[in-house]
């Protein structure tokens, strides 16, 4: 019954003012967020790849609203790429981007008839330009970009920006909702390319007409899905921490005859820590999704609405403050 108020709550900038000069919520916070910059997030990131797993980091931020803030992002995850060369550990660690942040969601012309980005017709255009030199500085590194998914307006979109930059660089991954109806279509065109897929629940609050609500539908939905992406020519990405989930992912998998390297497990920063140890201990290939920057509201929020017990771990961290 609350995540739906929370994931409202994620989208209001009073909520946003309120929430992010509450005593007490940097304690909260810093359970999903890795720090605020990249000197913070990069000892995390030697820590989780000296533990024998893998990461994916993101660069928090989502709907901006100007066009220097789209540059900005890019910026910021060039900035990151840069550092994870001059330590060595591009192997180890992917990129996940938000096309938000990018500039997706700007009406066109970008930036308005004179504007700075008057080149681009429209937002679309403008996160394309901006992600391909983060695509093409991660390869440059040896690793690659998985483009998330945002609320359901916004896929059409990914999706054709992720088969255009699959043209030069066909590790480019994107990542699949099972709660969207459209989702099992999606998932059969995308195996059958052969492309990189993470496959999660959904963290969005979505219409009952394009998404299903209730929690066991979305469940076989999601082992529906990942028998699509097993059976298929692409590398599958499992993006849970749902126990139930995880076994039947690796049972289709050695179904499937699947290689331990031939797919992969995922996790958020701060969520069953251990239970990825453990997957990692078993051989599986293991990534961890690390959050990191100040822009941290919308994702912190998804945090919360996931897990009511993490909402009342706020409130009373705010309480006591
Ligand atoms: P759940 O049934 O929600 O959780 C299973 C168990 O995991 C819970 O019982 C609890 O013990 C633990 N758990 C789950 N969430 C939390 C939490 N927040 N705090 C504490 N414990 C928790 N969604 C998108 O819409 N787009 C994306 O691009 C996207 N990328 C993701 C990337 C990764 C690597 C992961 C793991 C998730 C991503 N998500 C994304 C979020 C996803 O859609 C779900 O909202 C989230 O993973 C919770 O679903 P679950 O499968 O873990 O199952």
């Amino acid at each position: 019954m609350l995540g739906p108020v929370i994931l409202a709550a994620s989208r209001s900038d009073k909520m946003r003012r309120f929430v992010s000069a509450a005593p007490g919520t940097k304690q909260v916070v810093d359970r999903f967020i890795a720090g605020e910059t990249v000197e913070d997030v990069i000892p995390i990131v030697q820590d989780i790849t000296g533990r024998g797993l893998e990461v994916t980091l993101d660069v928090v931020g989502e709907d901006i609203t100007t066009v220097e803030q789209s540059y900005a992002a890019r910026d910021a995850y060039l900035e990151l790429i840069g550092r994870l060369k001059e330590l060595g550990l591009g192997e180890r660690a992917e990129m996940s981007v938000k096309l938000s942040m990018f500039g997706q969601s700007l009406p066109s012309p970008a930036g308005g008839p004179s504007g700075p980005a008057a080149a681009f017709p429209n937002g679309h255009e403008l996160a394309l330009a901006n992600v391909r030199p983060v695509v093409e500085a991660a390869a440059g590194i040896g690793t690659t970009v998985t483009l998330d998914a945002e609320d359901h307006t916004t896929l059409d979109s990914m999706f054709a920006i992720h088969q255009e930059l699959r043209k030069d660089f066909p590790q480019t991954g994107c990542v699949i909702q099972a709660y969207l109806f459209r989702t099992e279509e999606d998932a059969r065109r995308l195996a059958a390319d052969g492309s990189r897929v993470r496959i999660v629940k959904g963290a969005y609050k979505e219409p009952a007409s394009v998404a299903l609500q209730d929690k066991s539908e979305i469940d076989k939905a999601y082992v529906r899905i990942m028998k699509i992406l097993m059976d298929g020519e692409g590398y599958p990405m499992i993006g849970s921490h749902d126990p139930r989930l995880i076994s039947i992912g690796q049972e289709l998998a050695r179904r499937a005859g699947r290689k331990l390297d031939e797919y992969e497990f995922q996790m958020l920063y701060g969520i069953r820590s251990e239970e990825q140890n453990r997957l990692a201990a078993e051989g599986h290939r293991m990534r961890v999704y690390t959050a990191y920057g100040t822009d941290w509201y919308g994702y912190f929020m998804r945090r919360l609405a996931e897990k009511p017990a993490n909402l009342l771990f706020f409130a009373r961290s705010i309480l006591t403050k």
